[in-house]
Order: C-alpha cells, then sequence, then structure tokens
C-alpha cells in the first residue's frame, strides 16, 4: 500500500518535470500567457489554428477530461469563467469555438487537459 503510494506520488512528480504545459505553469517553459488564476492559465497556441487561439490549461497535471474527479468539481467553472473573460477581451463578440480532444481518436497530442478556445474566422462543422 505505502509502495502504491510512494509510485503514484513519484509518478505524479515525473509527470510535472515531464510534461511541457506543466513546465508552461511553473514558467520553465516561456509561453504568451493571456489569463492567469490560481487553477487555470491561458496562452497562445504555438500553432494557431485561427486568429485567435488560446488554450486555457489547469495549473494542476490532469492527462485528460475523462481524469477530472470530485476534487476539481470547481475546474470548470473556472474554465467557463476564463472564457467569459477572454471572450470579451479579444473581442469574440461574433463567435467562437471551444475544442477538448481526448486520446489517439481525438487528436489528443498533449497529455495535459486543454480547452482550445479559437475565434476570429468562420468555424465549419462537421470539424476535421
Ligand atoms: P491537442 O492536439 O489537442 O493535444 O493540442 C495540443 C496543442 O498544444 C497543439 O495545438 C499545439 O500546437 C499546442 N502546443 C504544443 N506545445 C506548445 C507550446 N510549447 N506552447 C504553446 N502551444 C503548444
Ligand atoms: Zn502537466
Amino acid at each position: 500500500m505505502i509502495d502504491n503510494r510512494l509510485h503514484l506520488i513519484y509518478d505524479t512528480q515525473l509527470h510535472m518535470v515531464e510534461c511541457m504545459f506543466c513546465r508552461i505553469v511553473s514558467g520553465e517553459i516561456p509561453a504568451d500567457i493571456v489569463y492567469r488564476s490560481s487553477s487555470v492559465i491561458g496562452f497562445r497556441d504555438i500553432h494557431p489554428q485561427a486568429p485567435v487561439h488560446v488554450l486555457l490549461v489547469p495549473t494542476r497535471h490532469i492527462p485528460s477530461i475523462i481524469d477530472v474527479n470530485a476534487c476539481d468539481e470547481a475546474l470548470f467553472t473556472e474554465i467557463q469563467k476564463s472564457v467569459c473573460k477572454l471572450s470579451s477581451e479579444l473581442h469574440l463578440e461574433n463567435g467562437f469555438r471551444v475544442v477538448v480532444n481526448h486520446g489517439p481518436d481525438g487528436g489528443q497530442t498533449v497529455s495535459h487537459l486543454h480547452f482550445h478556445l479559437l475565434g476570429k474566422r468562420q468555424m465549419s462543422w462537421p470539424p476535421g
């Protein structure tokens, strides 16, 4: 039991050292940060897919949308608040899209939960 717990603690720390978004959260890797609260940061995507393309990222390492647990129940409210604030600050009055990718079929390439906020162009449906 103790061994398992140690393994989990070790695993979490390893994730934080290796994870690109954890390194942005800690300031180790630079990013164009446009939003920050105690639980969420927002920074511009390095390969933007729209004139506005911001990633909203929990400051805590959570691998994916399916890993959000009861301890993180306030997270979605915090994400929604960040979307409201940014959509106003970045003048997305005409509309925008929020996207979460999960797993290989969903096209997730970074294993730290993030919400894409895309705007300032007409989006198409179905998505590619
Ligand atoms: P996803 O494919 O949904 O996992 O999205 C990952 C996103 O992270 C992609 O849109 C990448 O362009 C973006 N990305 C990867 N590394 C960085 C970085 N260092 N700074 C900003 N965005 C990044
Ligand atoms: Zn991380």
